[in-house]
């Protein structure tokens, strides 16, 4: 008897599976819904290592292997989504229900619809991969709060292997997007003297402190020319609290600052000119510290990717970038800094929304695009 080639999974079957795992970040771990794809990606004959930087929060890295003397293309994702929000889904959150050519369901668009494309994707070149320069697939936990899966895999020796250039599946519509701004999240505190509400001279008041260093953030302007494709770094106070009782001299305020920057602005240039601006009165501390990624759209690669995609989109993409972050600032410089395009099945605007959904016709299209792109690689 011939030996049976397992059946391919299909591109919306998958992403159905795999919306039907509960993987809101910090609520339900990514284990089950990592197992699914390890057992499918084995089967269909890749190297599966996974890794966890928490119980349950499983990254994966599989493997197409191939020629060593050419690195491998890399295709990522992320696993987990944001939680649902407060108002009320008009579909199952979890349900994965099709309905007038969409697939509805958390994280359907951010991105697991990306991520079943490039499985899917995977498991159709690897029969044919074996003298070709190889796959990673690298699909990581924890994205949403910060990029901690990838930062694991980053600090676990050679868990990465090699990548010659990444293609990150989040969701663009399926228009390659070369790049993000960084994000540098900063906890800010005041202290002060507590007192009597009644003998506010006995004291010395955190939240006044507080209050001064907002307006210095407010009227704060980084010095940096705007870039064409990633616009200009932008500062925003996020939250603010202080005081304990309306009748006491507040001893400490919080405060907490988003702030996006240009690849080129060293983070800690910039944790100087704030120190700078702010003063004694104000301790800064990191709370995350993701630089931003751009690669040029002259860069051979990307040019390739372009072409591949005006067939694709009807027209040649203009370099872009995405609004948000990835997982890419971890994984780009940890590959040492290869060219990275942002591309998957899913519009932006549907990531983080209520009744989140993804076309149909935009997974199969990724699916296509991943297959063509590994192909022009040399995968198979
Ligand atoms: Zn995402």
């Amino acid at each position: 008897m011939p030996a049976q080639t397992p059946a391919l999974p299909d591109v919306v079957g998958l992403t159905q599976a795999l919306v039907r795992y509960d993987t809101v970040n910090a609520q339900s771990p990514e284990r089950a819904c990592a197992l699914h794809l390890a057992g499918l990606l084995e089967g269909g004959g890749l190297h599966v290592q996974a890794f966890e930087h928490a119980p349950g929060r499983t990254n994966l890295v599989a493997t197409l292997t191939g020629r060593a003397d050419r690195a491998p293309l890399c295709f990522t994702g992320h696993l987990d989504t944001v939680p649902l929000g407060a108002q009320p889904w008009s579909k199952a959150p979890f349900g994965g229900e099709i309905e007038d050519g969409r697939l509805y369901g958390r994280g359907s668009a951010d991105m697991k619809g990306g991520i079943a494309a490039m499985v899917c994707a995977a498991l159709e070149l690897a029969p044919h991969a074996g003298r070709g320069p190889g796959l990673t697939l690298v699909l990581t936990a924890s994205e949403e709060s910060g990029c901690q899966g990838a930062q694991h895999l980053a600090s676990c020796g050679d868990a990465l292997g090699q990548a010659g250039a990444i293609v990150v599946g989040e969701p663009t519509g399926n228009y390659p997007l070369l790049g993000h701004r960084g994000a540098l999240w900063l906890r800010a505190r005041t202290t002060g003297v507590a007192a009597h509400g009644a003998m506010p001279h006995l004291g010395v008041n955190a939240v006044y402190k507080a209050a001064n260093a907002v307006q210095k953030l407010a009227a704060f302007r980084f010095k940096v020319h705007r870039s064409e494709a990633l616009g200009l770094p932008t500062l925003n106070v996020g939250t603010l609290h202080g005081g304990v009782n309306v009748n006491m001299v507040p001893d400490e305020a919080i405060l907490e600052i988003d702030i996006r920057t240009l690849p080129e602005q060293g983070h800690q240039r910039v944790l100087h000119e704030l120190r700078h601006c702010l003063g004694d009165d104000v301790e800064l501390e990191p709370l995350l510290d993701l630089p931003g990624i751009y690669t040029d759209a002259a860069q051979p690669w990307v040019v390739s990717v372009f072409d591949l995609l005006a067939s694709h989109l009807g027209e040649r993409p203009q370099p872009r970038s995405a609004p948000y972050f990835t997982d890419a600032s971890v994984l780009t410089p940890a590959f040492g800094g290869v060219p990275t395009v942002i591309l998957g099945p899913g519009e932006a605007g549907m990531a983080h929304q209520t009744d989140e959904w993804c076309a149909i016709d935009s997974l199969c299209a990724a699916r296509d695009i991943y297959v063509d792109l590994a192909r022009r690689w040399g995968v198979a």
